[in-house]
């Protein structure tokens, strides 16, 4: 018998990142596992060295940081459903899909649940699909989750 009992769900606040954390929360229940929302903060010393390499921005990082914090406290207050399982919060910082699989195999998780199409557009072109870089390169299985609706456009 499998056994599911960590489970990682990376989440970036959008729509399509809280429908996958319903499903992160009931996948918890069914197996009793551990559930963790993981949220990876956007180094910001990327962005100064690659856009704008003669500015600084003071206290960006904690700004953003404290964003962050507000954003997770936002999510966890929409999900009543989570007083029902065991779940923890974590922060990294830096690129997500590198993040999310690092802590996929440092934690030991067993199951990856992640939103995809989250974004679209430009910043898609730019900086790729994390999910699908996620799947490609997970240690353990992953579960995506696309919103109901959602028309998958032939290229
Ligand atoms: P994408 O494929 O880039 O549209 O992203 C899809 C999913 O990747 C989101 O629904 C989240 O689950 C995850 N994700 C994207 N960015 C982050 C982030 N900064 N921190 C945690 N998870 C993220």
């Amino acid at each position: 018998m499998v056994k599911i009992n960590k489970i990682l769900c990376p989440v970036d606040f959008s729509e399509t990142s809280k429908y996958a954390l319903s499903y992160a929360i009931d996948f918890a229940k069914v197996f009793n596992a551990e559930l963790e929302l993981f949220h990876v903060i956007f180094d910001e010393t990327q962005i100064v060295a690659f856009y704008l390499p003669q500015v600084t921005f003071q206290n960006f990082d904690k700004e953003l940081e404290e964003a962050a914090k507000k954003e997770m406290e936002k999510l966890i207050e929409e999900f009543d459903e989570l007083n029902n399982v065991k779940y923890n919060i974590k922060y990294a910082k830096g690129t997500p899909f590198l993040e999310i699989i690092n802590e996929a195999k440092e934690g030991g998780f067993d199951m990856i649940v992640i939103g995809t199409h989250g974004r679209t557009g430009l910043e898609h072109v730019l900086f790729g699909s994390t999910a699908e870089k996620v799947v490609r390169k997970a240690p353990c299985p992953v579960f995506s989750v696309r919103l109901k609706g959602y028309k998958f456009k032939m290229p």
